[in-house]
Order: C-alpha cells, then sequence, then structure tokens
C-alpha cells in the first residue's frame, strides 16, 4: 500500500494544490513505488508567502504573543510529532536509504528536543535588556522575530535539519514557509499532520513541497525577510547572490571535506564506533563527516587495515532493519555520483582496500559497497570534492604540523574529528584546524552549542543560541527623558 496526499498544508490549512501535478518517493533499498504528494507551483508558494505575512503581521498575531504562550503551542507541537515519532524514522528511512536506528534517533527524536530546546530558550533567557547610555539616558535592546523565513532543506537527514531551522524560527516569533527536498516528502507531510493536531495558528508554517526551480522562486519571493538553506555549496552560492543582490539575510549550511586525524598515540580500535559514525554515518550522506582519514606514516599500514577492515565488517541491507548498519544511497543518480567519484580515485592512483563497487547480493536498491582508498594524495578529486557516500580516502603525513596543514587545505571547512589518548593534545590539534566544528574522539552536534561552517561549507550558525539569533534582529528604542523635555539644540 502507498502513502499518497492530495492536499498541502498551506497557511495552517490542507489546502488543494494549484496544479494536478505529483511528487513520486521510490524506497531506497527496493526501488519500489513508497507514496505521492502533490508537488507544489509558484502559485502554493504564493498563497503560503501572503499567509505567513498576514500572520507575521497582524498587531495581535504569533510575533507579538508572549513567548510562553507560544511556547504552549509548540510544546503541542512537540507532543504530536512525539506521537509520530516511530512512523516517521520509518518514512525517513524507507525513502532515503537511513539506518532505523539513526532515523528513530535524529529524525524522530531530535525534532520534539529541539522545538523544547529553543522554547526554553526564549521562555528562559531574557530577550530585552536596557543599557546605561554614555551620553545618557539608557538604551532598550530589544531581540525581535525576523519576519517570514523561507527555509530549504534536503534529503539526507530531512526532519532534523527541518528543526534546526524550524524549532528556533517559531521559538522566536517567526512565521515559516518550507520547501522540503523532492527525495523526501513523505516525512515532510507526516509532520504536517502533526502541526495540524497540534492548532498551530493560521500562517504560521507552511509546507511546500518541490525542486529547485520552486526553491529559487521562494529565495526570492518579495514576502520574505530571511533565508535558511541546507544543501550543496552549488546552490548555495546562487542562492547567497540572489539574497545579496535583495539586501535578504541568509543562514547557509553547505558541503564539507572534513579530516578524521589519527594522531600517532591514537588507539582506534578501542574507539572504533565513535570512529564509524564520525566518518561513515548514514551511509556517508551527511555533510560534516570526517571522509579524509588523515594517518601518521609511522602508524600508516596498521591504520589503513583498521580502517578496512571496518568498512568490511558493516553490515550491509535493508535499511528498516534494527541490525543494518549501511542502508543504501537515496536515489541512483546519487549512487552514479558516488561510482563516477571512485572511477576518478582508481584513475588517479588511489589504492582501492575494501569495497569499490555494488555488494553482490543486492540486486535492487541503490548500494554501493563502504568503500577504502589508500595512498590518497591530497591533491586527489576524490580528496578534495564532497562525495557524499560511503567512500573514505587515507591520507599519510609525516607531521602534526603536517596534518594540521592537510586538514586545512581544502575548500571547506564545517566538521571534523582528532583521534589520540591525550585528550590534550587532541584538543591543541583541533583548535588548529580551519573548521567550524571538530570533535577529539567523537563527533556530536549537541543542541546547545553551534553548528555550521566557515569558507566554502557556510555562513551562519545552527543550534544553540546562535542558532536562535540568526532568527532575531535587534532593535534599539532610545530613552532620554531629560532630553526629551527640552528643546534640542
Ligand atoms: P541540493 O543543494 O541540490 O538540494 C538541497 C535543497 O535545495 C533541495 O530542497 C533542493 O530542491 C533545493 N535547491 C537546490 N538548488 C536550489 C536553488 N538554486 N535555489 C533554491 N533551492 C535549491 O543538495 P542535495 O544534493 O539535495 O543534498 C546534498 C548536499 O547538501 C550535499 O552537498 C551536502 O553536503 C549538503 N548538506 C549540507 C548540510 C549542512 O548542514 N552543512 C546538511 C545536509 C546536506
Amino acid at each position: 500500500m502507498t502513502i499518497d496526499y492530495d492536499r498541502l498544508y498551506v497557511g495552517g490549512h490542507w489546502a488543494t494544490p494549484a496544479t494536478g501535478e505529483r511528487i513520486p518517493v521510490h524506497a531506497a533499498a527496493t526501488e519500489e513505488l513508497l507514496g505521492s504528494v502533490p508537488e507544489g507551483a509558484e502559485a502554493d508558494i504564493d498563497d503560503a508567502v501572503a499567509a505567513a505575512r498576514r500572520a507575521f503581521d497582524d498587531p495581535a498575531g504569533w510575533p507579538r504573543w508572549d513567548p510562553a504562550r507560544r511556547a504552549e503551542v509548540l510544546e503541542r507541537f512537540a507532543v504530536a510529532l512525539e506521537q509520530r515519532g516511530g512512523e516517521t524514522a520509518r518514512r525517513v528511512s524507507a525513502q532515503n536509504g537511513m539506518p532505523i536506528g539513526l532515523a528513530q534517533q535524529f529524525e524522530g527524536g531530535f525534532p520534539p528536543l529541539l522545538l523544547r530546546y529553543f522554547t526554553g530558550l526564549v521562555t528562559g533567557t531574557p530577550q530585552e535588556e536596557t543599557r546605561p547610555g554614555m551620553l545618557g539616558g539608557s538604551s532598550r535592546v530589544i531581540r525581535e522575530p525576523v519576519g517570514v523565513v523561507g527555509a530549504i532543506v534536503p534529503w539526507n537527514v530531512p526532519q532534523a535539519i527541518t528543526f534546526l531551522k524550524l524549532a528556533p524560527a517559531l521559538a522566536a516569533g517567526c512565521t515559516v514557509v518550507l520547501k522540503p527536498a523532492p527525495e523526501t516528502v513523505l516525512d515532510a507531510l507526516l509532520m504536517c499532520e502533526a502541526a495540524a493536531a497540534a492548532g498551530l495558528p493560521e500562517g504560521v508554517l507552511s509546507v511546500v513541497p518541490g525542486g529547485r526551480e520552486l526553491g529559487a522562486y521562494l529565495v526570492a519571493h518579495p514576502g520574505v525577510d530571511k533565508v535558511s538553506f541546507t544543501g550543496s555549496t552549488t546552490a548555495g552560492r546562487t542562492i547567497a547572490e540572489t539574497c545579496g543582490r535583495l539586501l535578504r539575510p541568509v543562514t547557509l549550511e553547505l558541503g564539507g571535506k572534513s579530516a578524521a586525524i589519527v594522531l600517532d598515540d591514537a588507539d582506534l580500535a578501542s574507539t572504533i564506533e565513535s570512529f564509524f559514525a564520525a566518518t561513515l554515518l548514514n551511509n556517508g550522506q551527511i555533510c560534516w563527516l570526517g571522509t579524509r582519514v588523515l594517518a601518521p606514516r609511522s602508524r600508516y599500514g596498521e591504520i589503513v587495515d583498521t580502517v578496512t577492515d571496518l568498512a568490511k565488517s558493516l553490515r550491509i541491507g535493508d535499511p528498516l532493519d534494527e541490525t543494518t548498519q549501511l542502508g543504501p544511497l537515496v536515489s541512483s543518480r546519487q549512487r552514479d555520483r558516488v561510482e563516477s567519484y571512485i572511477a576518478k580515485g582508481l584513475g588517479d592512483g588511489g589504492r582501492l582496500t575494501a569495497g569499490g563497487g555494488r555488494p553482490a547480493d543486492r540486486d535492487q536498491g541503490w548500494f554501493v559497497e563502504p568503500t577504502v582508498f589508500a595512498d590518497v594524495d591530497n591533491g586527489h578529486t576524490i580528496a578534495q570534492e564532497e562525495i557524499f557516500g560511503p567512500v573514505l580516502s587515507v591520507i599519510p603525513y609525516s607531521s602534526e604540523d603536517e596534518a594540521v596543514a592537510i586538514a586545512n587545505a581544502t575548500e571547506y571547512g564545517l566538521g571534523g574529528t582528532v583521534w589520540t589518548t591525550d585528550a590534550d593534545r587532541g584538543e591543541a590539534v583541533a583548535r588548529r584546524v580551519a573548521s567550524g566544528t571538530i570533535g577529539v574522539n567523537a563527533y556530536v552536534n549537541d543542541p546547545a552549542a553551534p553548528f555550521g561552517g566557515i569558507k566554502s561549507s557556510g555562513i551562519g550558525r545552527e543550534l544553540g543560541p546562535e542558532g536562535l539569533h540568526s532568527y532575531q534582529v535587534f532593535k534599539t528604542v532610545y530613552l532620554d527623558p531629560e532630553r526629551g523635555r527640552r528643546a534640542l539644540p
């Protein structure tokens, strides 16, 4: 039985879509049809933005509610999402190949957690302060919601990434029009069911599925005040150009090519689960993964063997099976892309030590074997370009300085890890890596700490108070009772 929707969630209502076009979705592991949703058109975006604009500009509307009153609604939203958490995880897993255990944690668990974190921040920390003026009087400094947000998300971790944007934006008092990726729309429409059940006020949230043209239309829409985008660096550049021309604030979470620096004192075997999570999680379809493994020449062969054994040991299979560690890629297009990089790696002289092809026992689904290349030069294409699949390059280095230099010789700067038995040494090396985030012996996106990239990995931060601030603008009200009473000079 397929999951099919005939209406879109626009302005807080289930609305008849402007056209009869539909987006079909196929299971990554079986290629079977999973379901379909209406494809949004420009007219649907117009309706959604108009509803968001009305809700935002209403003098008694959502942005002007007491934060605690917004928090009550968002708590109902969190509960409604929790009730659907298992089904959300199953839908994401079937659509994009994410192993179900991970989907339960990321896709089922993160959205309610993020809603509660950000509503707690808004209700628990002062959103305005009074500062004594240096020139007399005082200034009231107020954080206000930035306005109507156009949010665009990718397919790889669709619900968690959606809530990196929705949770702070809604808690701050913004209204949102979301465009999910066409590959993962069934989870997006389930999220709309939760929003409807929670009774989000009219206009506060709309979800309009579609492709890149529809995304570009939303980015440039005159009714949008701020854009928040997660996806490829190529699309991010185009969006940044549009927002630059319009002087529209924008947050960009883009690609990465992070380094996992294995120091010469590392005990990789004892941290192999964390190492797996930091390099190959979600079938390699995560932007912050450390896909360049930097190994000291003094232990190079041994580390190549450890990484190779890890790749060969992974259980490949149906992502809905709890024991699966590595599922298929999201689409045949994505598999083609990953396979073309494997061919380039071989062409450049990389030595294949694991994988390189499709699993022999899978004749359906977009599977690629976990693949390891040794003897990779950091200048090779597979070490410079984001592959977004289960492909690791092991690059040798001679000294700690050289390891840092190699880690930093990339256009990206998003994630990374340092592996060592000496935590102080690990932190010292981590501080030298040019990256927005980095971990020592593990990598986690903690909701309380800012996440984001430098260089071609993006602009701005999500998570933490910094993630909330990107949906707020400062307003200063000068208060000078003395001067107000006398004539100005
Ligand atoms: P993509 O950039 O093609 O698409 C992402 C989303 O943007 C989709 O919803 C798509 O429809 C939309 N889109 C594409 N071009 C657009 C444009 N010009 N204007 C407006 N919207 C547009 O990326 P993808 O291939 O679907 O996703 C994989 C990429 O996303 C990888 O490169 C990965 O690194 C990146 N990513 C980054 C992060 C992060 O947080 N930094 C997280 C996940 C994915």
